[in-house]
């Protein structure tokens, strides 16, 4: 057998330990006679898995006892719309900041649902920076702001989380970090309402995470259908039809694998070396560009240029050729991406800029 550096932007690498582990309890769960998927999501056994995983990510992310966990489906996608239909309240309006492709979907979906402000972008500079906070146009009376803390296209990371003038005080922050939860430490209690697609740092794809302050739920929109209202899955404790119960269960598993990491701090410092290995080869290098002003590169998702986009068809051969897979840039944007997840290990890196450099010199002869 044979794994492959995998730096797909996701569905995205597990960690081997836990793709293991789920073999080794793939037929037979704990002396059930079963596997997981086989299995009531109601039963003692499914029960457990589902606490255990619920009491690891609220310990890893610090969630504090007035913040709602939810386990749903739908993806990252359904959230754009379950935002508004949830926190829009009395209001009429929300903020949104742009900086990238999925800040634009998340904007567009709102759109349908409410007026949009859109309080600052960088469209104007290819997304290749965040617009500085101070100039933020941002609403005192907007039901929340919206931000993409990870923008997995374009590669632009918050490094930190800015204060946004006087209305941080009353309108909740809202952040998709579907591409860098569970990356680094964060203050929970910054946000209103935080939301993941589980297919980059949490498990497989199927499962959604959503984290959201108990005082913001139970105002959703009138005729707001039942599966689309946070407090019907609170209150059903993320049951309230069948949930993605294999999903789930690996995720459980990552869970417990980031705590033999470190937690979150642990693996912080592994990110934040992984990425500075590959960003120092491409500012060291003739050949490879960073199209991301440096003081918000992502340490998920590194996005590099070649010279002349003829020549990307060569690199990424060669790549797959060495077992380096998944490196294409997203079709819209072109270029490379290397996606260097929780579970990308650092050899995968080391391998990544071996080849480049290899790549660079061969270019020149
Ligand atoms: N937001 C971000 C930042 C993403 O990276 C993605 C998926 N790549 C999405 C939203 C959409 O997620 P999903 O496919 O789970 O709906």
């Amino acid at each position: 057998m044979s794994r492959a550096f995998n730096f797909s932007a996701g569905p995205a690498a597990l960690p081997t330990e836990v793709l293991e582990q789920a073999r080794a309890e793939l037929l037979d769960y704990h002396g059930t006679g079963m596997s997981v998927m086989e299995m009531s999501h109601r039963s003692a056994e499914f029960i457990d898995i589902a606490e255990r995983a619920e009491a690891d990510l609220i310990e890893l992310l610090d969630v504090p006892d007035d913040y709602q966990l939810l386990f749903l489906q739908g993806g990252a996608t359904t959230q754009f719309a379950m935002v508004p239909l949830n926190l829009l309240g009395d209001k009429s309006s929300a903020d949104y900041l742009n900086t990238g492709s999925w800040s634009a979907k998340a904007i567009k979906e709102a759109r349908r649902l409410c007026s949009v402000n859109v309080v600052g972008s960088s469209e104007a500079d290819n997304f290749d920076r965040i617009p500085d906070p101070a100039s933020w146009s941002c609403d005192p009376d907007a039901a929340y702001l919206h931000i993409c803390s990870n923008e997995t296209i374009g590669g632009v990371q918050f490094q930190e989380f800015p204060e946004f003038g006087p209305s941080s005080e009353t309108v909740p922050l809202v952040a998709d970090m579907s591409s860098d939860i569970l990356s680094r430490p964060i203050d929970v209690r910054r946000f209103g309402l935080i939301y993941a697609g589980a297919q980059k740092n949490i498990g497989p794809a199927g499962l959604t995470v959503v984290i959201v302050d108990k005082a913001l739920m139970g105002h959703a929109r009138p005729g707001t259908p039942s599966m689309l209202d946070y407090a019907v899955h609170a209150a059903a404790g993320s049951m309230s039809n069948t949930p993605p119960t294999y999903a789930w269960y690996l995720a459980g598993l990552v869970f417990g694998w980031l705590k033999a990491q470190g937690g979150l701090a642990g693996i912080e410092l592994r990110n934040r070396r992984k990425a500075a290995k590959l960003y120092d080869a491409i500012d060291a290098s003739n050949l490879f560009q960073s199209p991301v002003a440096s003081d918000v590169r992502s340490t998920m998702n590194v996005t590099f240029t070649l010279p002349d986009a003829e020549m990307d068809g060569a690199f990424l051969a060669g790549a797959g050729q060495r077992g380096l897979l998944n490196l294409k840039g997203h079709r819209s944007v072109g270029g490379m991406r290397a996606s260097i997840y929780n579970a990308v290990p650092e050899a995968a890196i080391d391998a990544l800029v071996d080849y480049m450099g290899e790549f660079e010199k061969d270019s020149q002869s």
